[in-house]
């Protein structure tokens, strides 16, 4: 079978020199485009110079639709108003589209969900690490046996990052939600900020709090508090490798799915 052409968007990114490094060390893939926004210092380099590896002969643009004529994947870490536009365009080609994009609001969210559904398939995650994914399980486990204790997120990023809480950082609040049960529902119990006269704790609420600061990459913590005992459960990525070597897990696992939504527990199989 010949290899999945793929399309990089946001080459110019941090994430995007990662995956472009990515797709051109993994089997069954190859580099098709790349296009970063109009403007960008990146636009005009050879892809693969860019990233820190040999030449690809792929220069990357500046026009998403240009990038896309042939492609038949995104992999996409940019911002929330890209990734909606894309998720309509891999609906329209029955692309598959891999967002990494954190900080999408409601609409957004739903915008991309309406591209799934109506043709692309759509992985998209707050965190593409094996090792967040399991930290995810774990959570949903203890939240489950022990509902009761209260539930405080940490997470700490490079002081280049522009949303907070971390797309990740929510996902284990989700997680935490979900394991609690009883119709949790995340959404009204989650706090995501604290300043002044906050009043004493909620119970069943889940805390979060973000630290931002030189470069690192992205840790989190998440701790279940009782009264006489505290459990944390800690991860901290290394090497932005990991986002990319999930992202290449789920374009090759995506290419076979019918349209719709996904998320890293689908292509990592650990749905019930
Ligand atoms: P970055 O700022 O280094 O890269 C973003 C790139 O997108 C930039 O090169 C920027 O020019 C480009 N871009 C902006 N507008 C564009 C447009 N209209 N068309 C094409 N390109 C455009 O940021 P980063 O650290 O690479 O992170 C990017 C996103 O991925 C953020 O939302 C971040 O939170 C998220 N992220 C997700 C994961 C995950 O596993 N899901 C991991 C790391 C980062």
């Amino acid at each position: 079978m010949s290899d999945l052409r793929v399309t990089i968007a946001g080459a110019g990114g941090r994430m995007g020199a990662a995956n472009i490094r990515a797709v051109a060390a993994t089997a069954g893939l190859m580099l098709h485009s790349a296009f970063d926004r109009p403007g960008s210092p990146a636009a005009g380099r050879d892809a693969g110079e860019l990233s820190g590896i040999d030449k690809l002969e792929v220069i990357v643009g500046d026009d998403p639709e240009a990038a896309l004529v042939g492609a038949d994947a995104i992999i996409d870490f940019t911002a929330p108003a890209v990734s909606v536009m894309l998720a309509e365009q891999a609906s329209a080609g029955g692309l598959v589209h891999i967002i990494g994009t954190t900080g999408c609001s409601k609409e957004e969210d739903w915008a991309i969900a309406k591209a799934g559904s109506a043709g692309a398939r759509i992985v998209k995650t707050g965190n593409f690490s094996l090792g967040v994914n399991m930290l995810a399980g774990l959570v949903r486990q203890v939240a489950a046996a022990l509902p009761d204790y209260d539930v405080e997120v940490l997470e700490m990023h490079h002081n280049r990052k522009v949303d907070a809480p971390s797309g990740t950082a929510l996902m284990l609040g989700k997680a935490a939600a979900e394991g609690r049960g009883r119709g949790t529902d995340f959404d009204t119990n989650a706090i995501l900020s604290r300043e002044g006269h906050t009043g004493a704790r909620v119970p069943g609420t889940i805390g979060f709090a973000s630290l931002r600061g030189g470069n690192v990459i992205g840790e989190h913590s998440v701790f279940f508090v009782g009264e006489t005992e505290r459990i944390e459960i800690v991860h901290r990525a290394t090497d932005r490798g990991m986002f990319a070597a999930g992202a290449m897990r789920a374009v090759l696992w995506a290419k076979d799915q019918p349209a719709g939504l996904y998320d890293m527990a689908d292509v990592l199989g650990f749905k019930e």
